[in-house]
């Protein structure tokens, strides 16, 4: 058999095994999902927010068929993949959706996650992947100079801000247990405290639960009204666990809580750290971007004094999910808290130039190289693009209010980076006191119901001082001015006919 022969043959059998695309076939679809891609960006401004339908009707759309028996067409699979979720999906990126803290995620981002997963590095080691790993490096110390977090600081990317405020917990109760924790546990000293205020994100009942502390080593310090730490509520904590003999050892302050944007006063809880040798944690999962706005160096002062800080490019640096990042002041202290070296890894590297293998940085062994997207997104606009576009969400958001406060049937009720908080209030409302409030959570739960259902723009909710509100998180870099303008008829329209039908004594 001649040479061309074999190469013939060999090709051949290749494309005959059931996982392989041949590259024409490879080219040919992949312009086809990139064609309808660009038509879904074009569009999506005109598309409703949501479909809004019960579950069962996207079950009966995919059908119940069993595992597929034998293959399939990947053209026609892939085509029916991308329509089914163009046309059933809730789009975080449309103009209108202001829910939660999903953002809208740049279109870049996704074609990073397309290239990413097509030279697919195992980003756990740096000997798997040499350019990976080094351009995961360069991106978090961009991330850190981002929000000025000092020279010399490390990181490691992670799926979201749970996985980054799990891993600055772990390494916060490793450096700052007095015994072997790593060997002995947590029940080798006296119980261990946190300290965090009662708007921090439920990832912190995660953490205490499930590193072995249990939810009551939570001190849930309460909080002024404009939502922020009680810091010397949290100081006469800290010194009445100290005197009971027990082990406080990390504060978890928030920039940016979930509910109103609120933002700890960050320095003065700081200050008590450092005081108690505490650990400073800060979850910025949403608002530490926010440091990139000179005219919010006030409000954001104390977040380059943390000892570690939760931030998430998938909210407001808008990368697709899920990108989140763990920033340590001191990066010894993630391998401090993760690393073990099995025999059957051989990734040391030479000595005068230490390879930076991740899986010892976190909980994850093998990872995907979601770093691509960040790397890419934050050179695609650089700070002054974050800086014109994190602004613009604040500005959008502060209109929103003063539209609120301004209009008879809306109450504006908070405002806090690029989040505000609103309700539905009729001007015929009779009712007093109690019954009053009890009615217009009735009447505002329902309002929120219809409005997520149909489509026209997208909130989410919050408690705001005991009151149910309507909540808009502005992490959009699509939202108009328009689009805010229109929310309050959209919302009266709403309110008014369910006032109609629900209202007391209208019997
Ligand atoms: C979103 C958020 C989290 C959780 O982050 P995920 O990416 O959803 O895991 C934690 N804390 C705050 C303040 C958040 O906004």
């Amino acid at each position: 058999m001649d040479e061309a022969t074999k190469q013939a043959r060999l090709r051949s059998a290749q494309s005959a095994v059931p996982m392989e695309l041949d590259a024409a076939t490879f080219r040919d679809l992949g312009h086809q999902l990139v064609d309808q891609l660009a038509r879904f960006f074009e569009t999506i401004r005109e598309r409703p927010v949501t479909p809004g339908q019960e579950p069962a009707y996207y079950r009966r759309l995919l059908g119940q068929s069993g595992l597929p028996a034998n293959g399939n067409d990947p053209g026609r699979i892939l085509t029916h993949a991308a329509d089914l979720l163009i046309e059933n999906s809730l789009f975080n990126g449309h103009p209108r959706f202001w829910g939660y803290v999903t953002s809208s995620a740049g279109p870049l981002g996704s074609l990073a996650d397309f290239l990413a997963s097509a030279i697919n590095q195992n980003v756990g080691a740096e000997a798997l992947s040499p350019m990976a790993t080094e351009i995961e490096k360069q991106c978090i110390r961009w991330l850190a100079e981002l929000v000025g977090f000092p020279d010399g600081s490390g990181g490691v990317l992670v799926s979201g801000g749970n996985m980054a405020n799990f891993a600055a917990a772990l390494a916060a109760q490793r450096a700052k247990a007095t015994w072997d924790l790593r060997t002995l546990g947590p029940g080798g000293g006296p119980p261990m405290r946190i300290y965090a205020s009662e708007e921090t994100h439920t990832w912190i009942h995660k953490a205490a639960d499930l590193f072995g502390m249990g939810t009551a080593a939570i001190r849930w310090i309460p909080c002024d009204r404009d939502a922020r730490m009680d810091v010397a509520a949290l100081r006469t904590r800290i010194e009445k666990d100290l005197d009971d003999g027990d082990l406080p050892f990390l504060v978890s302050a928030t920039a940016g809580t979930v509910s109103t944007g609120a933002v700890d006063p960050l320095s003065d809880i700081a200050g008590t750290c450092r005081e108690h040798n505490l650990w400073f944690h800060v979850d910025g999962a949403y608002g530490a971007p926010a440091a990139v706005v000179p005219e919010l160096k006030g409000m954001m002062d104390g977040l380059s004094e943390a000892d570690s800080i939760a931030l998430d490019p998938h909210k407001w640096l808008y990368c697709p999910l899920e990108a989140g990042c763990v920033l340590v002041r001191n990066p010894a202290h993630l391998p401090g808290a993760f690393s073990y070296r099995p025999v059957y890894y051989h990734f040391e590297g030479e000595e005068e130039d230490p390879p930076t293998n991740f899986y010892e940085w976190g909980l994850q062994n093998s990872r995907g190289f979601r770093a691509l997207k960040v790397w890419l997104a934050i050179q695609q606009v650089g700070r002054s693009g974050y800086e014109q576009m994190i602004r613009q969400d604040i500005a959008l958001a502060e209109a929103m209010f003063e539209e609120a406060d301004a209009h008879p049937e809306l109450e504006a009720l908070s405002h806090s980076l690029s989040i505000t908080t609103l309700r539905y209030v009729p001007t015929d409302l009779a009712l007093e006191g109690e019954e009053r409030e009890s009615y217009l959570q009735d009447l505002n739960t329902a309002l929120l119901e219809k409005l997520q259902a149909g489509g026209r723009a997208y909130l989410s909710n919050a408690v705001v001082n005991g009151v149910f509100a309507l909540r808009a998180c502005i992490v959009n870099f699509r939202t108009t001015d328009a689009d805010v303008k229109a929310l309050p008829a959209i919302l009266t329209e709403l309110g008014r006919g369910l006032h109609q039908t629900l209202s007391p004594g209208r019997a």
